[in-house]
């Protein structure tokens, strides 16, 4: 018996990522003058807003003079952040504590701390296609992962099948890869399933800022009695375009319990055991990226992306493609044209067109057949490789 964590050994490698570079430079280095498009980008291109580098920068001072320099900072997160983040919610109806905020280095990192607070051999659902980081981390913890296909007929949004069994189930809306998300109704049919239950949803909400639609929920917290069965993880990344910058939230309410246990309370003593928080200089950069001068300046940003969207869409539109996502999300995923395969359909626009997309294939095997577009790239970028997108699809549709 080892004391090392064997269930590293049960990962499934990764291709998706390496074979796009592999493939991609293969073609480069054949085609040395060719323009190549990416319409894969899963990351912001768009700066930081004026707001945020003000905050950065004064921050900066704060640290710099004997009396505004803060050493170690609160573990959960500094007042001013917390009540920042809570001011967003209430916008749009949800009444949090303060308490109930915990500041974070962004969703990643607590999608994967989160799971110290669930028992080895927990199982956790998985709805397919998938953001490849919750298998993996459910993995690596040991835990028996359920996997849930969803496709065309239920939008790429399912409904807890009857017979479902799972301790912790992940709900990501609006979703990577598809870009679909979660009505009212359907979100209810989780919550009151997850409360029959006693099971817990992790919402995933780091694509909440793209919600445009009034129905479509941003916060798992507006459906009544969520507070009792989930947490919410939420990020500045796209919101804001701190990819690099790294801060983020997550909420944990407070009359969540399991196990006798409340789990606001668990979660206290995690961050308070295990880390030592998140920068005074980046909660202050969060704090101003959420006030009503951030955001304003943030949507202006967001609307750019939304502008690619709409153009790749109406590229789909024109040629009769079939694809969700988009509207509320910088997701697009299309149906891969003339029957092809998401390896078949990346090959044939890399090289017919010199557009580099993202196989569906890659996101869990009821992907195939599907390709991922992004709307991260530069107006004058995306609308050429819209342009080229068409073109393949109304010949490989004949
Ligand atoms: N959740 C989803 C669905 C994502 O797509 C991503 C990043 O792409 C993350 C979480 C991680 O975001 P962060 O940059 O906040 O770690």
């Amino acid at each position: 018996m080892t004391y090392i964590n064997t269930h590293y050994a049960e990962l499934e490698q990764s291709y998706l990522f390496r074979t796009i570079d592999q493939k991609t430079g293969a073609y480069l280095a054949a085609n040395p003058d060719a323009r190549l498009l990416r319409l894969g980008i899963g990351d912001v291109t768009l700066p930081l807003v004026p707001a945020v580098v003000a905050a950065l920068h004064s921050a900066v001072d704060d640290q710099a003079s004997k009396e505004t320099f803060r050493g170690y900072v609160p573990e959960v997160g500094y007042g001013f952040f917390r009540q920042a983040v809570a001011a967003r919610y209430a916008k749009r109806g949800v009444a949090l504590e303060e308490g109930e905020i915990f500041v974070s280095s962004g969703a990643s990192d607590d999608l994967g701390d989160l799971l110290a607070l669930f028992n080895p051999g927990t199982r956790a659902l998985v709805i397919e296609p998938a953001y490849p980081a919750y298998v993996d981390a459910n993995v690596m913890s040991g835990n028996t992962v359920v996997h849930l296909p969803s496709g065309e007929a239920d939008g790429f949004a399912p409904l807890p099948p009857a017979d479902l069994e799972a301790d912790v189930v992940y709900l990501c809306s609006p979703n990577n890869p598809t870009g679909a998300v979660y009505s009212r109704e359907k979100l209810a049919a989780w919550v009151e399933w997850a409360r029959e239950n006693g099971s817990l949803i992790i919402f995933d909400a780091a694509y909440e800022a793209f919600v445009s639609s009034d129905d479509v929920p941003r916060s798992i917290f507006e459906i009544p009695g969520a507070k009792t069965c989930a947490v919410e993880v939420c990020s500045l990344s796209k919101t804001a375009g701190f990819t690099g910058t790294r801060c983020g939230y997550t909420i944990v309410p407070n009359e969540l319990e399991r196990g006798g246990m409340s789990v606001n309370a668990m979660w206290v003593r995690n961050r308070t055991t295990k880390t030592n928080g998140v920068s005074y200089l980046l909660q202050r950069a969060g704090a101003a990226a959420l006030s009503e001068e951030g955001m304003a300046q943030c949507r202006e940003n967001l609307a750019v992306y939304k502008g690619n969207a709409k153009v790749i869409m109406e590229a789909l539109d024109a040629c009769g493609v079939w694809y969700c996502g988009g509207v509320n999300a910088p997701y697009i995923w299309m149906r891969c044209p003339g029957g092809l395969t998401s390896w078949e359909f990346f090959d044939e626009l890399l090289e017919q067109e010199q557009v580099v997309g993202t196989p569906g294939s890659g996101f869990g095997a009821c992907g195939e057949g599907y390709f991922r577009l992004t709307t991260f790239g530069s107006p004058e970028d995306t609308r050429e490789a819209a342009m080229r997108l068409q073109r393949l699809c109304e010949k490989l549709q004949v």
